[in-house]
Formats: C-alpha cells, structure tokens, sequence
C-alpha cells in the first residue's frame, strides 16, 4: 500500500523542464508518442528515477542526461503494459563506452573456463544491469537499426519476473504459455536452420537461447518490426500481444 500511494504521488509530480529538453532533444520516438502516452511515460519515468540508483564506472560521472535517456528507454518496455517497475534491478552501473566483463563456462571434462569478453550491456537476474553508455546514447537516437542495448538489458529483466532467465516473460495465463511456447520454439528452430544454411534473417545473437532470442526480437520489435515481420510474422504478433501495441514506425517499416 506505501509503494502504491508513494508511487501514484512520485506519478502526478511535475515533470522537471530539464529532463523534457533531453526527451525531445535526445530520444527519437518521444515526439511520436500521443500527449496521452507522453505524460505516462513522465510519470513512470520519475518512478524509476527515484528507485534505481545508477553508478558511473570507469571513471565515469553520471548526469541527469545520462539517468534521463536510461528510463525512458526502459519504461517505453512498459508503456502499454501493467508496468512491474523492474523490480529486480535496483542498480544500474553505467561505463563511458564497452567494458570488459569475465564469462565463467564449464568446458567438458568439468573444467572451469573464465574469459574476459568485451560488452556494451549486461543484466544480472537480481540486482542490476550494466550499460555502456555511449551505446545508450546512440541507440536513443539512432532510430530503425534493430538495437537497442537498453531494450535489450531490459527485457532480460522482465524475462526474469517469471523465476528464471528463460526466455518466458510473465505472461496472462495458461493458454498464453504455451502459445508463447510453441511460437518462439518454431521459430528460433527456424532461425538455427536459416544461419546453418548460412542466410542471416536477424541477428545471430537470438540462436544462443531463447533468453537471447527473447531480448533480440524485444529489440527488433520496437527498433525494426519491419525485419521481424519478414522473419516470422506469427513472432511480431505474439509480442503485439505482450508488448500491447504495435510500435510507430517509419514509412521504410509501414
Ligand atoms: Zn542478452
């Protein structure tokens, strides 16, 4: 009941004119949001603002332009949806530019591995997500390319609202399940077959597992449902269905 009233309260706080000027300097799709959706976006964004906190690495300090372009990046994930709030992520680590994380794998015969890979994002099941943030900024105005670091981040953590980083958001109900089952099992099936004949319909990324296929076609959704439509039309609905409404897209995309 706190968090409900505090929340309605941070909601109908104004919105600071400094954060509007980045929305509509920085971030391409803002201006294409009806008033409606603008103002709803505001509201969870202060939501977000207030409970996450964000560190800057590597020597990087962090601004309001930099916190601001995060959220309203995140929240669009949730703009046509009871909105979770992410409540896993509570911190969000931001790098000037890609970082070095360390991936720990077991290589047969039980052998440990721990390589260092180069990253522009990372999502952590409980507790935070890691950004670059020149790939943040980028991608905030880059419109139509098919990445979105932050989308992606971000849709790992709604993956992980259901218990596991599976690739299955919280979804209505039993029937949804397994729609949702049976579509993203065909398809990334077919994908695997598509790069095995050496045809690359969207990222190959999606082929690791249905988590990275989940957070790929989140990306394609919002950023080039164009591409997704000529992949699988079946997929762009399902996540019609999720996402709750079908993105404004350019006239390349109609
Ligand atoms: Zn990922």
């Amino acid at each position: 009941m706190f968090n409900f009233l505090r929340r309605q309260a941070l909601r109908k706080k104004p919105f600071p004119l400094t954060w509007l000027d980045v929305l509509q300097g920085q971030v391409a799709w803002y201006a294409r949001l009806t008033p409606e959706l603008q103002r709803r976006l505001q509201g969870r964004m202060q939501i977000f603002l207030r409970e996450k906190t964000f560190i800057g690495c590597g020597g990087l300090t962090v601004t309001d332009t930099m916190r601001v372009i995060v959220a309203a990046q995140a929240c669009r994930l949730e703009l046509h949806h009871e909105p979770s709030h992410f409540p896993h992520c509570e911190t969000i680590f931001l790098y000037p530019e890609a970082f070095v994380s360390t991936v720990t794998r077991m290589l047969p015969g039980g052998v440990i591995e721990q390589m260092p890979t180069v990253r522009i994002g990372e999502s952590w099941h409980r507790g935070s997500v890691v950004l670059a943030w020149n790939a943040v900024e980028a991608s905030a105005w880059a419109e139509w390319t098919g990445r979105n670091v932050v989308l992606h981040e971000f849709a790992h953590q709604l993956d992980s609202g259901s218990g596991a980083v599976d690739g299955v958001p919280v979804l209505r109900n039993a029937a949804a399940y397994a729609r949702w089952e049976g579509v993203v099992d065909r398809s990334l099936t077919r994908l695997r077959l598509h790069l095995n004949r050496g045809e690359v319909p969207i990222d190959p990324y999606a082929a690791q597992n249905p988590a990275e296929f989940f957070a790929v076609i989140t990306e394609l959704y919002f950023e080039a449902p164009h591409v997704l439509r000529a992949f699988d039309p079946e997929l762009l609905h399902l996540l019609e269905d999720y996402y709750g409404v079908f993105p404004v897209h350019s006239a390349e995309a109609a």
